[in-house]
């Protein structure tokens, strides 16, 4: 029975939960994605309403104001991301189970929110050289961009011993697989 369940994903960026999370989407039927709203500008590629809801900053505050953010975070100095309530609502009303990407702060939320309902999980990178090559690579960010993420990388790992379970992302096969591992027990239980 997957009612009312969520899994949500938190890790500084780079470390690999996007990629982790489309990997689980093909394999789970029954999970679906949390769309976040952000002010930040799309990159190449991402669509509105698929990856995120782009939003101006006075659109964005303006959600805030109306009360229709399960929660928010300025992730980065002037840019925000949040959860809407609509959207796990519109989740849990398809019967399927929800998938959040959130920074770290917006995951242990979550989780308080969500209680035994939601699976919070870490996604580790190998090392801190690693993170930042993998962020570089990525190659989606300004210099400045990348400057900031790594920033708040060092707290962010911090917080890891408060989520259910963490995954070292090594290997992309071995997270993936445990991963799975580690949702199909929580799916069961
Ligand atoms: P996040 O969503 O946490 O910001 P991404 O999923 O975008 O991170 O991953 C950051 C970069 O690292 C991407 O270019 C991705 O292809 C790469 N990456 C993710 N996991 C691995 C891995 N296990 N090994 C090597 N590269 C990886
Ligand atoms: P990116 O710009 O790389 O897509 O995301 C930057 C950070 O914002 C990531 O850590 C991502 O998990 C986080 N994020 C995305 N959506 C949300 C959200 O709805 N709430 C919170 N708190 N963080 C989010």
């Amino acid at each position: 029975m997957n009612t009312h369940k969520a899994i949500l994903f938190s890790a500084p960026s780079g470390c690999g939960k996007t990629t982790i999370i489309k990997q689980l989407l093909k394999h789970f039927d029954c999970f679906e994605f949390s769309i976040s709203a952000t002010s930040r500008a799309p990159r190449e590629g991402e669509r509105d309403g698929v990856d995120y809801y782009f939003l101006s900053h006075d659109a964005f505050m303006q959600r805030v104001a109306d009360g229709q953010f399960l929660e928010w975070e300025e992730v980065y100095p002037g840019t925000c991301y949040g959860t809407l309530k609509s959207e796990t609502k519109r989740i849990w009303d398809n019967g399927h189970v929800i998938v959040f990407d959130v920074d770290v702060n917006g995951g242990l939320n979550i989780k308080k929110y969500f209680g035994n309902a939601a699976l919070s999980i870490f996604v580790m990178p190998p090392s801190v050289e690693v993170l930042e090559q993998r962020l570089r690579s990525r190659g989606t960010e300004s210099e400045e961009a990348i400057v900031k993420r790594l920033g708040r990388s060092a707290e962010e790992l911090k917080q890891s011993p408060k989520f259910d379970v963490t995954i070292v992302n090594d290997d992309l096969d071995t997270a993936v697989t445990r991963t799975k591992q580690v949702i199909e027990q929580y799916l069961q239980a």
